[in-house]
């Protein structure tokens, strides 16, 4: 068992092999690379992957030639991957019948992509930045200041309104998930979408103004009726959906009594940590079971048994 739970399977998009665009500003490095026949593509054809079938396997990155007579909607230069440079294309989502027929190609959602691991894992955390990133500039062209068109700039970092000067970044939502606490139990919860028998840890997003702390107490009374005193951080997650951040906390409760809201959650129960270990491997005699290692709330879980 304690194998089991020292093993750390790969989180989804956690992993980002890039250095990064944004550590290393200067310059138009878009318009500097985006015809370079060296560079990586990163290619969505709108909410989904285009993935590149290779010899050895899949791969998120394209050689630069994908581009040919593609139709871009948007593009942003991501960074540098040993080296090469590497941009995101968006495509329609009409142009994935071309893609399907294609032998060098392999389409499939993005969620399954992950929860599969069908790409190496550095490469998942860039199909999470390059997913992010293309759905805030498909869903943001117009001004939320003044509702003229905006236009992309800083190599996709940025778009700007030429009407009233505003300049708009791509957002990130924090989310609060947490796994909570009284002595030796742990509180789980389920919604009525989730796989039968699945429990997972509750979340909720933050809210303006509010600490990631008072978060995780306000969703947990809310979700559970339980109180909740001192939080702790533990891990983080992109989760490109389109665009959460995941913050995993550990929260200690200061007592066990539950008022469940039964409009947002089926159940919430009190576990016991021989029950979520049985959980986590999969062999709990309810067939009850934690999220895969894709989610957060899975390794929240396995650290904390792992102790
Ligand atoms: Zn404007």
């Amino acid at each position: 068992m304690t194998d089991f739970l020292n093993d750390h399977p790969p989180m989804g998009f956690a992993t980002n092999g890039l250095v990064r665009h944004t550590s290393e500003r200067g310059g138009d490095a878009l318009a500097r690379y985006r015809l370079d026949p060296q560079a990586r593509i990163v290619l969505f054809a709108g909410d989904t992957p285009i993935l590149s079938r290779k010899a050895d396997g899949l791969s998120a990155l394209h050689a630069a030639a994908m581009r040919g007579d593609l139709p871009v909607a948007e593009e942003v230069y991501l960074g540098t991957l040993d080296g090469t440079h590497v941009l995101a294309l968006l495509t329609a989502a009409d142009q994935l019948k071309a893609f399907e027929q294609r032998s060098d190609c392999f389409i499939l959602d993005l969620r399954s992509v992950a929860t599969q691991g069908l790409v190496p894992e550095r490469e998942a955390g860039i199909l999470a930045e390059a997913k992010s990133l293309l759905s805030w500039h498909a869903r943001h062209r117009f001004c939320a200041n003044c509702g003229a068109a905006t236009r992309a700039s800083a190599s996709g970092f940025r778009r700007d309104c030429d009407a009233c000067g505003t300049q708009h970044f791509p957002r990130t939502d924090p989310v609060a998930i947490m796994l909570i606490t009284y002595g030796d139990k742990i509180l789980l919860g389920r919604q009525s979408r989730f796989p039968a028998g699945n429990y997972s840890c509750l979340a909720g997003f933050v809210e303006p103004g509010e600490t990631i702390e008072d978060a995780v107490r306000r969703e947990t009374f809310e979700e559970a009726g339980v109180r909740v005193g001192e939080v702790s951080y533990m891990l983080s997650q992109p989760w490109p959906f389109p665009s959460s951040l995941m913050i995993g906390c550990h929260g200690i409760a200061t007592d066990d009594s539950l008022d469940i809201d039964y409009e947002e959650m089926e159940d919430v129960r009190w576990f016991s940590r021989d029950d979520v270990t049985l959980m986590l491997e999969d062999r709990h005699p309810d067939n009850l079971r934690t999220p895969p290692p894709v989610a957060i709330a899975h390794h929240l879980v396995r650290r904390y048994l792992a102790g």
